[in-house]
């Protein structure tokens, strides 16, 4: 036997990814793989790391980010590696990067302008070439990818605010069903967004025939996340049936005062249809959502910050209200001005947000937005958060429990084969770290910092973040169905 391995990590507690508790052992990695866990204490290694009894755990899988630009702009992906993640799913909320069959107006209509507000990026034609430009030039981390149904009505409708025609609907299912072929996992929505709010169900589920045959996932920004949330389900899970597909509840939340609490009732709804069909869900660790600035949605939210402003950049990182009173104007006025931006707005209930991440079936995902001014601290700290503000701090579950919400449950939803779990012959994807300090340092004031107690983390067996920096490797691969 051969007791070499490229990388052999020793003294670890190891959290596998599957919820079992944790145990003592090394593991062995060699090329892209884990090629031995137990006692290695006689094996050696090219490169060798001695965790000293912190604890290595599979590499945390960001089940939903709008990172589709930010993988081929900023491939070192420092947000996201600094927290332990090493894959990332992309094109949610009905944004994706592609396909733009035709040119995207200028300004890019929001919401896609959370991808890029000039539009440059939006450059491929095919789902195909976006994959093909991921894979020419890879990323620090893996991507499992969506196609928006947002960027698709912009590539096929001259009007957003109808449903389509049945002509549109067909070019529609014809790029679906290229994406699909051409290495997405999976179509997303946006239904709440004014680009998409005039889509029918039955819009949706035309457009999204292609999904069953493909083996391919639903994940969808529902119609309504506050006084109708019960409709927006029902709609979520009739689209699954119709379509064959699992269901992901993107970022699942309720907004509004009037709905603070209304998670048991949302939950035991989600927990009955699951013996029934495929749904899966989502959430990020915070109070606060983030995306366009709009009026309505400043006006239900207790707190609104600015994250960007295409009009008046200096703004980014500020209260609405301080910036409307140095203007001399009200809110509604500040928001013409600083259009098109972005804000954080605080419109959710604690209770709400904990028995949501509490939930057995609840995966985590980041929702950060990478190029924002003054982004949410979720960019950088969601991961990080679950595992020490909630995790070790609150109580609310055991390590284990919180490791898994972010490997193994999330890549066995998403088909992610031989990844989220620490055993011999899966991937070496892994996160080391120190549980007694893991923990987010990014805040609303100052958003953009690296983890806490992120000592390692490890991608295709090469590794991306060691002592607080990149290593600049980018081994990163598109991650699919077939070829997981
Ligand atoms: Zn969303």
């Amino acid at each position: 036997m051969n007791d070499t391995f490229d990388l052999l990590i020793r003294r670890a507690s190891i959290i596998d990814g599957t919820g079992a508790t944790r145990r003592p052992g090394d593991i062995g990695i060699r090329g892209d793989r884990i090629a031995a866990i137990g006692d290695l204490s006689h094996a050696r290694g090219v490169q060798e790391i001695d965790l000293g009894g912190r604890v290595a755990a599979p590499g945390f899988i960001d089940a939903h980010t709008h990172d589709d630009r930010a993988l081929l702009s900023s491939p070192d992906m420092t947000p996201k590696v600094s927290q332990g993640i090493t894959t990332v799913i992309t094109g949610n909320c009905g944004i994706s990067l592609a396909p733009t069959p035709r040119a995207v107006p200028r300004p890019v209509t929001p919401p896609l302008n959370l991808l890029d507000d000039e539009g440059g990026w939006f450059r491929f034609e095919r789902f195909g070439d976006y994959v093909q430009a991921l894979r020419e030039q890879p990323a620090a981390t893996n991507c499992a990818l969506l196609v928006g149904h947002t960027t698709l009505r912009v590539g096929t409708m001259d009007a957003l605010d109808r449903v389509a025609t049945d002509d549109e609907q067909a070019q529609m299912r014809a790029l679906v069903d290229d994406a699909l072929s051409s290495g997405a996992i999976g179509v997303s929505t946006g239904l709440f967004y004014e680009t998409a709010v005039a889509a029918t169900t039955e819009e949706v589920i035309e457009v999204c025939r292609p999904l069953g045959e493909h083996g391919g996932i639903y994940c969808t920004h529902m119609r309504d996340e506050a006084d109708r949330i019960v409709d927006s389900l029902e709609e979520t899970f009739r689209i699954g049936r119709e379509t064959h597909a699992p269901v992901v509840i993107s970022h699942h939340k309720l907004v509004g005062q009037g709905n603070y609490g209304r998670s048991s009732e949302t939950l035991a709804l989600i927990e009955k249809r699951m013996g029934e069909q495929r749904v899966c869900l989502d959430c990020y660790p915070y109070t606060a959502g983030s995306t366009i600035l709009s009026a309505d949605r400043a006006a239900t939210s207790s707190r609104v910050l600015v994250t960007w402003s295409k009009a008046l950049p200096q703004h980014a990182g500020r209260d609405l209200v301080d910036i409307a009173r140095d203007m001399g104007v009200d809110e509604a006025e500040a928001i013409k001005r600083l259009d098109p931006a972005g804000a954080i707005y605080f419109r959710m209930d604690e209770g709400d947000v904990q028995r949501i991440l509490r939930f057995g079936p609840t995966m985590i995902g980041s929702d950060g937005l990478p190029h924002d001014t003054a982004p949410h601290p979720r960019l950088w700290g969601a991961f990080p958060r679950v595992l020490g503000h909630y995790g070790r701090v609150l109580g609310l579950f055991p390590m284990e429990t919180a490791v898994h919400k972010m490997t193994g449950l999330t890549a066995q939803n998403f088909g992610l084969r031989d990844r989220g779990v620490l055993r011999e012959g899966a991937y070496a994807d892994l996160t080391l770290f120190d549980p007694d300090t893991v923990g987010e340092a990014a805040t609303y004031e100052h958003p953009m910092a690296p983890a806490h107690g992120i000592d390692t983390v490890i991608v295709n067996g090469v590794v991306v973040w060691r002592n607080g920096q990149g290593t600049g490797a980018r081994p990163g691969r598109v991650l699919t169905h077939e070829a997981a």
